[in-house]
């Protein structure tokens, strides 16, 4: 085939160009700056001419400084990077969905460590406001507690802990732990909300008009549960886990909503402690990720398209 370019006219040889370059007019000012790349190299970061190939990011040739170290691509600190970016959210967006850590998530889609958290918490927003408007049947309610966590913050107003050190006091204490609230029914529907305090007010508030009517709401008992379900009209089954009733009646107990928790648990414990600025956003895509009909392209295409408007 090669050999045979060499009998092509001109305005051959100039289509068989573009076909090369691909249609849109992205793709051609990518490969145009690749070869560009080629033909100067140059680092974006420190501006060195020895740069090495370094695999391939979502088609685009990726480099590595060898005076630097950084890796980038030949549209990196050009006005087109934004552009590319687009294309790239997919993968990031796969790379969450695998849990993988920022700097992971910024190799695989070379992307730099400052983007990869703008795009985390972009992303993880918007699943965030996803929450159950209704729940009915049989509903499961419970708190579990995370570390309170200032990580990330410049400023810190409290003293940070140390590695290895145990909060002091376990339970309900306002400054170390933050008690988040998640109330599931039979049929998946969850809701979550950060509370600084489970109190009967609190819980009427933030569950008001959700609970349908003549439900069966399971708990370990905690007093608000019972004024909750009181004020909804709910039945309501007391599970005194500690005691050794876990299950009343066979269908009656809070097993699911506690499976929840320590899925929720594990998974968050691969990021190695979240802030709990952020937390919000965590639990918002723990619940997305939870339900497996979301994990499929054509709802990952649908959020990439929400996310697109921003
Ligand atoms: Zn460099």
């Amino acid at each position: 085939m090669i050999a045979e370019l060499e009998n092509l006219t001109d305005s051959q040889v100039r289509y068989v160009a573009k076909l090369l370059k691909g249609a849109d007019s992205v793709s051609q000012l990518v490969s145009e700056l690749e070869e560009r790349m080629v033909e100067r190299p140059e680092c974006p970061h420190c501006h060195s001419s020895l740069i090495n190939r370094h695999g391939k990011v979502n088609k685009m040739q990726r480099y590595r400084c060898k005076n630097c170290g950084k890796t980038f691509v030949a549209t990196t600190a050009t006005p087109l990077a934004r552009l590319r970016y687009k294309e790239l959210w997919i993968d990031y967006i796969r790379c969450m969905l695998d849990s993988k850590a920022l700097r992971k998530c910024a190799d695989e889609c070379g992307i730099n460590l400052k983007t990869s958290f703008r795009w985390r918490h972009r992303f993880l927003a918007l699943p965030s406001v996803l929450k159950a408007t209704k729940l009915e049947g049989i509903i499961e309610a419970d708190e579990t507690l995370f570390p309170y966590s200032e990580k990330g913050s410049k400023q810190l107003t409290r003293q940070p802990r140390k590695r290895g050190m145990k909060a002091k006091k376990r339970g309900r204490s306002k400054e170390d732990w933050v008690p988040v609230l998640t109330v599931r029914d039979r049929a998946k529907n969850t809701y979550e909300a950060i509370l600084p305090n489970i109190t009967t007010t609190a819980l009427h508030q933030e569950l008001a008009g959700k609970l349908e009517k003549d439900s069966v709401l399971c708990s370990d008992g905690y007093k608000p549960y019972i004024a909750l379900s009181a004020k909804n009209d709910l039945i309501h089954k007391r599970l005194d886990v500690a005691g050794g009733v876990q299950v009343i009646d066979k269908v009656f107990h809070i097993q699911n909503v506690n499976a929840y928790h320590s899925r929720l648990k594990a998974w968050i414990g691969r990021f190695h402690g979240v802030a709990t600025k952020y937390l919000d956003h965590y639990l918002g895509w723990f619940r997305y990720m939870d339900t497996p009909e979301n994990l499929n392209e054509n709802k990952l295409f649908s959020i990439q398209q929400q996310l697109m408007g921003t």
